[in-house]
């Protein structure tokens, strides 16, 4: 099957003739019809995240955020059946674990990230594995395209997660949102659809044109302003409610933490990069006098996709605004590099093999 391959992380991708995945005992192959590509890709092709354990070098097939029709079934599945037309989130878990069992799949103690270690190969491929496909398969409902589907991809799923069920995002609340990439704008959107006045922040004029578009009601340009969080709280009467950092760099991360009012919450949606290596100094006496909360959104659980089909089926949520390209897997890595400088729009989604 052809794939996308790292041969050296910041190289091009090569696209390769591989052996196509066989299904283990308690997997499915799925031949791929859409896959998001995504800043996450763009780390790992980088080499970032070897402080997280990820060493993805020669040889490995990036892409995680899939959707297709199931064509191969391994002896031990169930429920999962040829013809199946499934998502797979990124984060997959080997549904025994305590975690797996309380509904937090997202954060398995054995959890895989796909596309990102050598034993779960990605979706820029003409077909993915999914390990314990009883589990991890996510049925799509009718009226769900694999290309929405990508658009749905980690990033939405990881915005709706943090905004929906870790934050408590209340009708007329204001939520910033730094940073307007593909999980920005996923948030933008999303907190919008929750019933919130939303802030969003970027350098560039096009993106925070798409994030009003998306239902921002105020936007600031950052490369105009050495204050960003002082212009947040003049916005806002004091503070936003919630403050999204959606990049994973120190200084959006902190400007996040310094917009809210009291009892505010930030919610840490990007991983840092190869500039902080996981840690990001706070301005942490604020953090103590206004009692602020600090919290992490990592992926979604797989018990709780539901809700977001509900909210697209009643048209309150439309991925398909986030997708901004579709492109085939030759593009992988020219899309890659352009996000070096920040330079690619919404969400692409590769749609051809
Ligand atoms: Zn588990
Ligand atoms: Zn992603």
């Amino acid at each position: 099957m052809r794939a996308a391959v790292i041969e050296e992380h910041g190289e091009p991708l090569a696209i390769e003739d591989v052996d196509a995945p066989e299904p283990d005992p308690h997997g499915v192959v799925v031949e791929t019809e859409a896959c998001g590509i995504c800043r996450s890709d763009w780390h790992v092709w980088q080499g970032d995240w070897d402080w997280l354990g990820i060493d993805a070098g020669a040889g490995q097939i990036l892409g995680h955020e899939p959707a297709g029709t199931v064509i191969a079934v391994g002896e031990g599945v169930e429920q999962v059946r040829e013809g199946d037309h499934i998502a797979i989130p990124f984060s997959l878990g080997d549904g025994t674990c305590p975690e797996c069992q309380s509904g937090h799949s997202n954060t398995c103690d054995n959890g895989i990230p796909l596309g990102f270690v050598e034993q779960a190969q990605g979706a820029f491929a003409e077909q993915v594995h999914v390990p314990f496909a009883d589990f991890n398969a996510v049925q799509l409902p009718d009226g769900v395209t694999s290309v929405d589907m990508a658009g749905l991809g980690c990033r939405f799923m990881t915005s709706f997660h943090g905004l929906a069920h870790r934050a408590d995002v209340g009708a007329g609340d204001w939520v910033a949102v730094h940073g307007c990439g593909g999980v920005g704008l996923s948030a933008v959107h999303i907190a919008d659809a929750l019933g919130a006045n939303v802030v969003a922040v970027d350098l560039k004029d096009d993106k925070l044109r798409q994030a009003e578009e998306l239902g921002a009601v105020e936007t600031i340009n950052a490369a105009e302003t050495e204050r960003v969080p002082k212009e947040i709280k003049g916005l806002t009467d004091g503070g936003a409610a919630v403050s999204v950092d959606a990049l994973g760099v120190a200084e959006t991360s902190r400007n996040s933490v310094l917009s809210l009012g009291n009892r505010g919450q930030h919610l840490q949606i990007g991983l840092t990069t190869e500039e902080e290596r996981g840690s990001i100094a706070q301005p942490t006496d604020a953090m103590v006098m206004q009692e602020i909360e600090f919290l992490g959104s990592y992926g979604m659980p797989v018990s709780r996709y539901d809700e977001i089909f509900r909210m697209v089926a009643t048209g309150k949520i439309d991925p398909s605004a986030v997708v901004s390209e579709t492109v085939g897997l030759e593009a992988v890595s020219d899309k890659l590099a352009a996000m070096t400088d920040f330079e690619t729009d919404g969400i692409p989604v590769v749609d051809s093999f």
